[in-house]
């Protein structure tokens, strides 16, 4: 997602390109740092899917990423297009799990915390799970299967984008 979003934003005539696609994967993958804390437990799962997968969470990665965009960069351009594109990533990350196949009790994510610590999951999955463990299992046919799920949904929309881009710069 966040190298899709990349390509579909990215301009070629604009240099520090690859400054560019770290923000995005970071972005889009910053909710699954929750991953970390849970070393400190010795169980990697604890925290996965909870606070950090929330609303609330949400609104304060989005506040950090303003106050490190506002102090990082002496002028202020760029401010609002790296926020949008931040939160985009963020929220869009929540949302794709949400529609993940989850096999997992507790099923879902906390999708409204801090309103509602309940897990929520979609009724309907569109994509599956990744599955983690050894090179076998990572790059095996289930996670193949279910990155050509993620493209085959999302390379026609940065396809899309693209074309109105190129229409529009016309
Ligand atoms: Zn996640």
């Amino acid at each position: 997602m966040g190298v899709g979003t990349y390509l579909a934003i990215s301009d070629r005539m604009q240099t520090k390109n690859w400054r560019k696609l770290l923000f995005c994967v970071v972005a889009a993958n910053a909710a699954d740092a929750d991953f970390l804390p849970g070393l400190f437990v010795g169980d990697i799962g604890y925290f996965h899917h909870k606070e950090s997968h929330g609303v609330g969470f949400f609104v304060i990665f989005a506040l950090v990423v303003v106050l490190w965009i506002r102090f990082a960069q002496k002028k202020g351009d760029g401010l609002i297009s790296a926020f949008t594109v931040a939160s985009f990533l963020y929220f869009s990350h929540i949302v794709i799990d949400f529609f993940t196949f989850d096999k997992k009790v507790p099923y879902g994510l906390k999708f409204f915390w801090p309103f509602s610590n309940r897990f929520f999951v979609s009724p309907a999955p569109l994509f599956l799970e990744v599955l983690r463990g050894d090179f076998n299992i990572l790059f095996g046919r289930h996670n193949l299967t279910a990155m050509a799920i993620e493209l085959a949904v999302f390379l026609p929309a940065i396809l899309a984008i693209r074309l109105l881009q190129r229409i529009g710069s016309q």
